[in-house]
């Protein structure tokens, strides 16, 4: 019932399939980098391919955030997929790289970018020893994962700037000064005939 510890040895060749529930503090995941009070179910296929570690899975919880328009808490299904790859660490098992030049003068790219781009869409970590870090990239995926945003509902009307009602709740009969939407910011930064109604709606706008 926590998060496994995963060896290079424990995986069989035909690979695992693991199921578990997994705490926040397993992860070693702070209170400012995410809230998941009932912690998660993670699910994961675990496939060896040499000494390398292939690892596909979802991670599912509910997270608290706060919304960023009303200030409120709110709870967000979170369902995060991930693909992650273990490699050794280089140079213990690796063959030098040296082995896998290309033919000569057939591919421009300094081998800089040529390492930069492998494993375009998956994250790439590497093996401690021979242990398989799953709460380091866990966390990793749950802090990019998480909006930078966040919304209690897409259509949040939010707090009033003139006088700071929560819109969801009720309408304030304030002039609305358009700041709701960012393309209204845009036409209140260009339009320059529009008069603004109060010193607190320009939200940092001079
Ligand atoms: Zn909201
Ligand atoms: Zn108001």
């Amino acid at each position: 019932m926590s998060l496994p510890t995963l060896r290079l040895d424990d995986i069989p060749e035909e690979g695992l399939n693991l199921t578990s529930q997994v705490q926040q503090e397993e992860l070693t995941l702070s209170a400012t980098e995410g809230v998941f009070q009932d912690g998660f179910s993670l699910s994961i296929d675990v496939d060896k391919v040499g000494r390398q570690v292939n690892v596909i899975g979802v991670l599912v919880g509910t997270a608290l955030r706060q919304c960023v328009r009303c200030l409120k808490e709110y709870e967000d299904a979170v369902e995060l997929p991930f693909e992650a790859v273990y490699r050794p660490a280089a140079g213990s098992h690796e063959p030098p790289r040296a082995v896998r030049s290309r033919p000569a003068g057939r591919e421009p790219q300094p081998a800089a970018i040529e390492e930069e781009g492998e494993g375009d869409e998956d994250a790439v970590y590497t093996l401690d020893g021979d242990q398989i870090d799953l709460a380091g990239m866990l966390r990793e995926q749950i802090i990019l994962g998480t909006p930078m945003q966040p919304l209690c509902r897409a259509d949040c009307r939010g707090l009033c700037p003139v006088c700071g009602q929560d819109r969801n709740e009720r309408d304030c009969g304030c002039a609305d000064t358009g700041l709701s939407s960012p393309f209204a910011v845009l036409r209140q930064r260009t339009g320059k005939d529009k008069k603004r109604s109060g010193s607190s709606s320009g939200k940092g706008l001079s």
